[in-house]
């Protein structure tokens, strides 16, 4: 998770994302440098943001590197953090969060005792048929239907020991896992998964839900989302073929500053913080990574809503003020701001299927 209770989410009423009208087609335009795809077919109001109406610019500009192609890949958004990401024929999916059950973290009742669950037909749904399975950490909403995913499609799953130990719980073939740290660089023919030592976000008392790690399996199969320790943080860059795209993944909103030095990504997916607790978070984490064309934010919506629905934004997630950070610091990057029910090519434009 990238917050830790309801108690510290603000009240503030931030809405302008989630109620804006942004057709997807007329936001598509070369020209626009913010691209949302979620459409609201019931409300009209304009953007306000300067960040959102800055001049026209595209990702080629020499600010940014220059659009990827769109080759092969697609991109399709799970929520969260989580992504499917498609190259050719071969699936991969990252922090895999489909379930979404009801913790009380958005009522303001969060209640760590919230037994596991997961719905089969609905994660089926969603996943394809994966051959590899990332994950950034272990935290539920991260977490939570990678059991039944491993089970069943038998994909390999790459994550920390804590990740490891506790699918082992859960009855998934030990196997079928890869236990990595960050700095290994996996070769899957076709398709390269950069592994990235990171961190996860922090609240705005600089600490955060479930902290601790595993070095053997716990003495029982976890049942409740308290049961599920962060276990250290990853990020991944995942390159499909020799010429791209390649797309940095965030599963929490803070970062190794010199892990991350020089990784040059095509698409940056950026979790986007919950507090201020992380100091100059987007700047730092945009020039680290080379300015990327495209970012894309993530983890701001409410995670306990089905994504058959349109994302409902987590108040506490300053969409608009992460924007304008983005903005401020590169210019001519394209945002694009991503809904349950797009495909993405290579270039984070919507594919028309
Ligand atoms: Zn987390």
């Amino acid at each position: 998770m990238n917050d830790d209770t309801g108690a510290q989410r603000p009240q503030r009423n931030i809405q302008r994302f989630g109620r804006r009208t942004m057709l997807r087609g007329a936001a598509l335009g070369a020209a626009a440098p913010l691209i949302p795809a979620a459409a609201s077919a019931t409300t009209a109001s304009a953007p306000t943001s300067s960040a959102l109406t800055s001049s026209p610019t595209t990702a080629s500009d020499e600010a940014g590197r220059a659009a990827p192609a769109a080759g092969s890949a697609s991109f399709r958004w799970l929520g969260t953090s989580g992504w499917r990401i498609d190259v050719d024929d071969r699936t991969v999916l990252f922090d895999p969060y489909i379930t979404r059950f009801k913790t009380g973290l958005f009522d303001g009742a969060f209640n760590p005792g919230t037994k596991l669950e997961f719905d089969p037909d609905l994660v089926r749904e969603h996943i394809g048929r994966p051959e590899i399975v990332l994950v950034s950490h272990s935290h539920w909403d991260h977490i939570a239907d990678v059991p039944y995913i491993a089970k069943t499609t038998g994909a390999r799953i790459v994550g920390t020991e804590t990740t490891f130990h506790l699918l082992v719980a859960f009855g998934v073939d030990p196997e079928q896992i890869s236990v990595v740290k960050g700095g290994e660089v996996l070769d899957f023919g076709g398709i390269t998964v950069e592994v990235v030592s990171s961190l996860h976000s922090r609240n705005k008392r600089h600490s955060y839900f479930a902290p601790g790690t595993l070095n053997a399996p716990p003495a029982a199969a976890p049942r409740s989302i308290g049961d599920l320790p962060e276990g250290d943080t990853l990020a991944f860059q995942v390159t499909a073929g020799s010429a791209g795209p390649s797309a940095f993944l965030m599963g929490a909103s803070d970062f190794a500053e010199r892990a991350v030095q020089g990784l040059t990504p095509d698409l940056a997916m950026i979790a986007v913080p919950s507090s201020t607790a992380t100091s100059r978070y987007v700047p730092r984490l945009l020039r680290a990574l080379g300015r990327p064309g495209v970012v894309v934010p993530v983890h701001w919506d409410n995670f306990e809503e089905p994504l058959s629905k349109l994302p409902r934004h987590d108040p506490a997630m300053d969409l608009d003020g992460f924007a304008t950070q983005v903005h401020q610091e590169t210019p001519t990057t394209r945002i694009v701001i991503p809904d349950y029910r797009t495909t993405f090519g290579g270039d984070m434009r919507p594919r028309t299927l």
